[in-house]
């Protein structure tokens, strides 16, 4: 048993964590960084964001080399080897961990293994693989994120996988149902899909990717058409796992009169936070029945000398957003007087198409009864779009109707992901579709489908393709 005492402990180290630790130590305070994982990165760089985008990768590249195989240049079928694409996978998973490991390093941030939880208001209790560890503490961060939601009434089978389970690619099963259709489960579907499974997904309500507007999904679904058979407005009502795979029975619109039958069921209903597994009630923190943890601007929670950050103090879940609030709690335990107030946090589905939005949806701006315009630019117009076979695209901005100013914005098509930075950053510094309208963009790119659209806006559309 070995005891540390520290002027802060932060609890958790995926990116919300590190981000918190480095930026910590960098202000001159000596940290003391916990994760029950040995490696540091949490979900988005084990298990997360990180492998899904190295398999994504591999998807892509199949789906370009089959149209180009269409268009004069042959490739021939896929011939997949599983076991190096996993060992690819792998390997830019642990490139990064090294890379995080050095770093953490390089700053004397003292990394302690094991799964920890508070036993008093200043002292947290690490059990792991070298035994115990008592951490005294002045401040402490908790980022203890969050894990995949089961569902009670499906049965525990190897065959039932969640996003951890589908990222280990243990094979390529023939017929594989997502249930869910957000993000998670469509960048997995997309995946399995171009290595060569038939994908259904299934999602209880009428549209995949809920939280984007509806005429951006639209686009989506065309060309999704014929890679995955879609049940919206459908639910499963149970599973039964049998030897020669899982029967599962449907209710709602779209549902099969009989149960169908799948190799495997990829379970990617959400994510619950973990807030409730860290003893923070020992230390005075209040944390609600669903696990969440209540912070102000500051990042703190009802004690003080307490923050919580990441996907255990609200939505939305993504990786970008704990790293600005870690690099907020760390600057305030400096004595920085700093907050936590984005006007905007960008969302993108690395799906084949990606589809990405930032600021206000069409929705939301309807929802809170802002005098908005919507003006668009369809990528059938688009020079380089028809020169890169991307035609299947869509870029819409929101602006406030009397004003011009950017207050939304979303993009559906290659890339869309690496376009969106534009918009986030004209919302935040309060740009206008003038601004967009005037800003040169290079020809032919994508990005140039943002400025037509504030020209569309404008009523000033020029002819350039
Ligand atoms: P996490 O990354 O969840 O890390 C928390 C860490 O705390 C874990 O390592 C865990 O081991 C540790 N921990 C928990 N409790 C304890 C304890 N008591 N003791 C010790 N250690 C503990 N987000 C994006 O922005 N972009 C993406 O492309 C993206 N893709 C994703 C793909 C998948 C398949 C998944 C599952 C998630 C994805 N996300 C993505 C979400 C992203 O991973 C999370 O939002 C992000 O990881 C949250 O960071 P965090 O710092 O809150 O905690």
């Amino acid at each position: 048993m070995s005891e540390i005492k520290t002027q802060l402990v932060v609890l958790g180290a995926g990116p919300g964590g590190y981000s918190a630790a480095f930026r910590a130590a960098d202000l001159g305070i000596d940290t003391v960084l916990v994760d029950a994982r040995a490696t540091l990165g949490g979900v988005c760089l084990n298990v997360g964001c990180i492998p899904s985008k190295a398999l994504l990768h591999v998807a892509k590249v199949i789906e370009e080399a089959k149209h180009l195989s269409a268009n004069g240049v042959s490739f021939g079928e896929p011939q997949i080897d599983l076991d190096k694409v996993r060992a690819w996978k792998d390997s830019v998973v642990s490139q990064l961990t090294k890379g995080l490991g050095g770093m953490s390093k390089m700053r004397k941030v003292q990394h302690v293994q094991g799964y920890g939880k508070f036993t008093g208001s200043n002292t947290l209790v690490v059990e792991g693989d070298a035994g115990t560890t008592t951490i005294n503490f002045d401040n402490a961060i908790i980022a203890a994120g969050s894990e995949p939601v089961s569902l009670p009434f499906i049965p525990e089978d190897d065959r039932v996988i969640d996003s951890t389970g589908a990222l280990e690619m243990k094979d390529i099963p023939q017929k594989m149902l997502i249930l869910g259709g957000g993000i998670i489960g469509l960048e997995m579907g997309t995946v399995y899909n171009a290595l060569g499974s038939q994908i259904d997904v299934v999602e209880f309500l009428d549209q995949l990717i809920p939280a984007a507007d509806k005429d951006i999904i639209k686009v989506y679904m065309k060309t999704i058409k014929n890679k995955f058979n879609t049940m919206l407005e459908t639910k499963v009502t149970g599973v039964e796992a049998k030897e020669d795979g899982l029967y599962v029975t449907f209710e709602g619109k779209k549902a099969p009169a009989e149960p169908v039958r799948y190799d495997k069921v990829l379970v990617a209903v959400g994510r619950r936070p973990n807030g409730s597994l860290v003893a923070a009630e020992a230390a005075g923190v209040n944390v609600d029945e669903r696990g969440f943890i209540a912070v102000d601007k500051q990042m703190k929670t009802n004690v003080p000398h307490i923050f919580a950050i990441g996907d255990l103090v609200g939505q939305p879940m993504l990786a970008h957003k704990a790293v600005h609030e870690g690099h907020v709690a760390a600057e305030v335990i400096a004595g920085k007087k700093h907050f936590f107030d984005p006007r905007c946090i960008p969302s993108v589905a690395y799906t084949e198409p990606e589809v990405a939005w930032v600021g206000l949806t069409e929705k939301e701006a309807k929802a809170e009864g802002i005098n908005y315009e919507v003006a668009s630019f369809p990528w059938a117009a688009s020079g380089r779009a028809i020169a890169s076979a991307a035609t299947d695209g869509l870029t819409k901005m929101i602006f406030e109707k009397d004003s011009g100013r950017v207050i939304g914005g979303a993009i559906i098509g290659t890339n869309a992901g690496e376009m969106l930075g534009e918009i986030g950053l004209a919302i935040e510094m309060g740009a206008d579709a003038e601004d967009l309208a005037l800003t040169i963009h290079a020809h032919p790119t994508l990005n140039e489908s943002i400025g037509l659209a504030a020209e569309v806006f404008e009523g000033s559309i020029t002819d350039m393709p």
